[in-house]
C-alpha cells in the first residue's frame, strides 16, 4: 500500500481547531482516500511529500466543514411563511397544518435538497436533522455528497410517516440498519419535546440510547409556557422530568435550553450533557436568550444551530455563531466572553463532540475524515487580516467560503454544488421548487391566515 497522499491543498492560513486558537501560516493538508494523513506548514508537506499534486489557495484559510448542531432541513421549503408570530401560534396556526397537509417523502427530499444546497454553499459540511421521513433526509443529503446525522423521530401524534411513536422508533431503528455501511450517515434519537413525547416514551428513548449508544436530541426548555405548563402538568420541569426518566447523561443534546435556572444548568453540566444553541430562532419567535455565559461558566459544551429555514430564516451558520457570541458579551456586560477561538470550536468539533462524532470530523487532524472548507480573506469585508480566527468568527458569512469538501470529495468548487455541474448546469434543488411554491401558496390563501 502506497503511503503517498493523493491531493495536498496548500492555503494562506490553515486553522486546525486542535489546539484551539492555532493558526498554521502557509499551511498544508495531505489528503489520502477519505481522510487528512498529515497538517503542518507548507514547507514541511511539500518537502516530505515531493510526488503528491497540491492545489493553492493563497487568499484562504483552510478549517474544518461547520456542523449545524440542530435542524429541520425539510423546512426549506416553508421559509418565511410564519413570521412574526410567537411559538405556540406559529406552529398551532402555520406550520403543523402545513405540514398535515404538504408532509410527504417527496416534500421531505426535496426541501432537504434546497436546505442542503444552503448549507453547503455556506461551509455547512455535517447537520444535525430532526424530521419525518429522515430516509428522504438523508437521499437528499447524500445526493449532494453531503455528511447527515438524522434524527429518528419521537412524537406523540400520528402524521403521513407513520400511525405515531412506536411506527416512527421501528421505522427509524430500521433505517440505521440498513444505512450501516454509509460512513456518512450517522443517528440520533429525537423525541420533539417535553410537551409532545409522554413519559413512558421518554422512558423508552432512554433505554434505547443506552443500549444502542445513540445521542437524544430533545428541544427542551424553549419557551416558559413549556416549563410552566410541565410544572403543571408533572409538578417539576421538564429537564427534572427527563432526568427522572434517565435521559440527562452526556449523551443529551438539549436543543435551545433557553429558560434555564442555576439548578438547571448544574444538571446539565454535571451529566456532562450538550446545548444546541439557536439564538436566531429564539430571537425571532421571541422565545428569550439562552443563559450561554453562565452555563459556559458551568464547563458545559455549547454548539451552534440553526433550527429550521421557518424559524430563523437562514440556514447561515456564521451569522447564527456571530450573534450566540455577541448575545453572550452583550448580556454579561464581559466583551471577554464566547472569544473567537471559542466561537469556531462550537461550530465545528463542539458539534461533533455532542452527535458522537468528535473522532471523525470537527478539527483538521491526521486520521479524521476530510471534511474541509477554502474561506477566502481577499475580499473587502475580510481585509486586512491581523488574525484569520477573528475574522472567521465575526467577519466572515456563507459568501465568502469558495471550496468544499467532505470525506476528501470536493462537494463545492469555485462556488458552485459539483452535483450541479456535473449533472449539466440543471441543480437537482432548483427543478421541483415552483411546485412546492405553488402548493404552499394555495394553502395559505385557502384561508389559513390568522
Ligand atoms: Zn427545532
Amino acid at each position: 500500500m502506497s503511503l503517498q497522499p493523493d491531493l495536498i491543498l496548500r492555503a494562506r492560513w490553515v486553522v486546525p481547531v486542535v489546539p484551539q486558537g492555532r493558526v498554521i501560516h502557509d499551511g498544508a493538508i495531505a489528503l489520502k482516500d477519505d481522510h487528512i494523513v498529515a497538517v503542518g506548514p507548507a514547507d514541511d508537506l511539500l518537502a516530505q511529500y515531493e510526488q503528491t499534486p497540491v492545489e493553492h489557495y493563497p487568499e484562504h484559510v483552510i478549517m474544518p466543514g461547520l456542523v449545524n448542531a440542530h435542524t429541520h432541513a425539510a423546512m426549506a421549503l416553508l421559509k418565511g411563511v410564519g413570521d412574526d408570530l410567537p411559538l405556540q401560534r406559529w406552529l398551532g396556526e402555520r406550520i403543523w397544518p402545513l405540514e398535515g397537509q404538504l408532509m410527504s417523502h417527496a416534500f421531505v427530499r426535496d426541501g432537504t435538497r434546497l436546505a442542503a444546497a444552503e448549507m453547503l454553499l455556506g461551509g455547512t459540511t455535517c447537520f444535525n436533522d430532526m424530521y419525518f421521513f429522515p430516509e428522504a433526509t438523508i437521499q437528499a443529503g447524500r445526493s449532494l455528497g453531503m455528511r447527515v446525522v438524522a434524527g429518528i423521530i419521537v412524537i406523540d401524534f400520528p402524521s403521513a410517516y407513520g400511525s405515531g411513536p412506536k411506527e416512527y422508533l421501528s421505522k427509524g431503528l430500521a433505517l440505521r440498519d440498513h444505512m450501516r455501511g454509509d460512513d456518512l450517515v450517522s443517528f440520533t434519537l429525537a423525541p420533539h419535546a417535553p410537551y409532545t413525547v409522554s413519559d413512558e416514551l421518554f422512558a423508552k428513548v432512554a433505554t434505547l440510547s443506552g443500549e444502542l449508544g445513540l445521542p437524544v436530541s430533545c428541544h427542551l426548555h424553549e419557551t416558559a409556557h413549556e416549563v410552566q405548563e410541565s410544572l403543571e402538568k408533572y409538578g417539576k420541569r421538564p429537564l427534572r422530568r427527563l432526568a427522572d426518566l434517565g435521559l440527562v447523561n452526556s449523551d443529551l443534546i438539549a436543543i435551545h435550553a433557553v429558560h434555564c435556572n442555576a439548578e438547571d444548568i448544574e444538571m446539565l453540566a454535571r451529566a456532562q450533557a450538550h446545548v444546541a444553541h439557536c439564538p436566531h430562532s429564539n430571537l425571532k419567535l421571541a422565545s428569550g436568550i439562552a443563559p450561554i455565559a453562565q452555563m459556559q461558566d458551568a464547563g458545559i459544551t455549547i454548539c451552534i444551530g440553526t433550527d429550521g429555514s421557518a424559524s430563523n430564516n437562514r440556514l447561515d451558520l456564521w451569522s447564527e455563531a456571530r450573534t450566540a457570541s455577541l448575545l453572550v458579551k452583550g448580556v454579561s456586560g464581559d466583551a471577554a466572553k464566547f472569544p473567537a477561538e471559542q466561537v469556531l470550536h462550537a461550530l465545528t468539533l463542539g458539534a461533533a463532540q455532542a452527535l458522537g462524532l468528535s473522532e471523525q470530523i470537527g478539527s483538521v487532524e491526521p486520521g479524521k475524515a476530510a471534511d474541509l472548507i477554502a474561506v477566502n480573506l481577499g475580499s473587502p469585508a475580510t481585509q486586512p487580516v491581523f488574525d484569520p480566527i477573528s475574522h472567521l468568527a465575526y467577519c466572515v458569512g456563507p459568501e465568502h467560503v469558495d471550496e468544499v469538501w467532505i470525506a476528501g470529495r470536493h462537494v463545492v468548487a469555485k462556488r458552485q454544488l459539483v452535483a450541479a455541474i456535473t449533472a449539466g448546469g440543471s441543480s437537482d434543488w432548483a427543478e421541483p421548487l415552483s411546485l412546492w411554491h405553488n402548493q404552499v401558496g394555495e394553502i395559505l390563501s385557502g384561508g389559513s391566515r390568522p
